[in-house]
């Protein structure tokens, strides 16, 4: 038994510079400290990153309604840990506690089992289970929500197939490449970076692709292994009334399938990831008719992370993948299972960070606690390689 004694909250900044929270939970036996992150491209079936009046209001009611009922209970027991938490907000989204907070709370708890347990994390959460690295996804270039003048589209992505130490090395060569490419190719303009680490230029969808492709290759063939790219359209961030709104041209939904189809098929993508709006469960089933053999299909938003979601989607055959974003669904428990389901339906559950994102490397263990075969998780930036730089460190443990 680890029982829960105290708990604390606190309101820490995130890489963007926003307000977010963590929270300690001190048991009999072990202690456990976890952070929340957030979005900037929202899905609008995601749980309520904090209630309406803000952080500061969610921090009051922790401590008034949240943190006294928890004292007393057993960390370890995670259901009833997240069932309680369910019973004292008692809406769909955790409007009233936050996802973030009820985020923060549910990790902090297993944290704090496992140390009581004097075991990692992902050991304690997936057994004997928990040995299997993911491959590392990251963006190298940026668009969408996360920079200012880049292309439309959210996220040009790169994978490379090795072990995970030198994996995370070669998206990193990637993204330097990236990088040289631009300035070769649009020499005196400004090239920055986006909230994800990303680059950021003014540039088209197609040309960043093909600088992308271009750096994925030339990386590939010094290094020998096998590297890809992926993008992650973020599509509900540019559809309006019933259209594709790209800067240079307006698509109609059987249109962008079509684009998104030749796109997979000239670049050879790994991954896409919201080619459409939140709501177009028929278009995600056409497009995984045409591309699912060949290309993963992830839903972000059209799933976010939900179980209930999930069960639609599996049901018309939208997608063969799910993005898992804790702080999307609030719970682990609601987490695993939803992540379960994917698993017993051949949908590959993909691990994410969140666009604005804390130092917590938590993400790191529960992709290999719950045997997620990639992690999206950034490239570079403190916050992208504390994640990467611990799954080096298990990687180490499991030989
Ligand atoms: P977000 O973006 O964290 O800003 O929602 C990430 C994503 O869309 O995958
Ligand atoms: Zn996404």
């Amino acid at each position: 038994m680890t029982i829960i004694e105290d708990l604390f909250i606190r309101k820490i900044i995130d890489s963007r510079g926003c307000p977010t929270v963590e929270v300690d939970v001190f048991t009999t036996t072990g202690f456990g400290r976890a952070a929340a992150p957030s979005g900037a491209s929202v899905g609008t079936y995601e749980a309520t990153a904090f209630p309406k009046n803000g952080v500061d209001s969610a921090i009051n009611f922790f401590k008034k309604s949240v943190a006294p009922k928890l004292v007393g209970k057993n960390a370890s027991n995670q259901r009833d840990v997240d069932a309680t938490l369910h019973e004292i907000d008692g809406t769909e989204k955790f409007s009233k506690i936050g996802g973030n907070v009820a985020v923060a709370l549910s990790i902090a708890c297993a944290k704090a089992s496992a140390d009581a347990f004097c075991l990692p994390l992902y050991k304690y959460l997936g057994g004997s289970f928990a040995s299997k690295l993911p491959k590392p996804l990251g963006n190298v270039l940026g668009g969408g929500k996360h920079a200012i003048g880049g292309p439309d589209i959210q996220e040009f992505l790169v994978t490379t197939f090795a072990p995970i130490k030198e994996a995370v090395f070669g998206n990193a060569e990637v993204h330097k490449k990236v990088k040289e490419e631009l300035k070769h190719r649009f020499p005196g303009a400004a090239i920055g970076r986006g909230d994800e680490g990303a680059w950021v230029a003014h540039l088209g969808n197609e040309e960043a692709l093909d600088v992308v492709s271009y750096a994925c290759k030339t990386v590939s063939e010094r290094t020998g292994f096998e590297i890809k790219p992926s993008l992650d359209f973020a599509a509900s961030e540019f559809y309006k009334n019933g259209k594709y709104r790209y800067k240079d041209k307006t698509l109609g939904p059987e249109e962008q399938i079509n684009f998104v189809a030749e796109l997979v098929d000239k670049y050879g993508l790994y991954l896409v990831e919201d080619p459409l709006n939140e709501n177009d469960f028929e278009g995600f089933a056409k497009l995984t008719e045409m591309i699912g053999d060949r290309c993963i299909v992830v839903g972000d938003d059209l799933f976010v992370t939900n179980k209930k979601r999930l069960e639609k989607g599996i049901k018309m055959g939208a997608c063969n993948s799910i993005l898992i974003k804790p702080n999307q669904i609030g719970t682990l428990t609601d987490m695993f299972e939803t992540v379960s389901l994917a698993q017993s339906n051949r949908y590959i559950p993909v691990m994410s960070h969140r666009s604005g994102e804390t130092t917590d490397d938590v993400i790191a263990h529960l992709a290999v606690a719950f045997g997620c075969p990639i992690i999206k998780t950034g490239v570079v930036g403190g916050e992208r390689t504390a994640k990467l730089n611990e799954l080096i460190r298990i990687g180490e443990k499991n030989g």
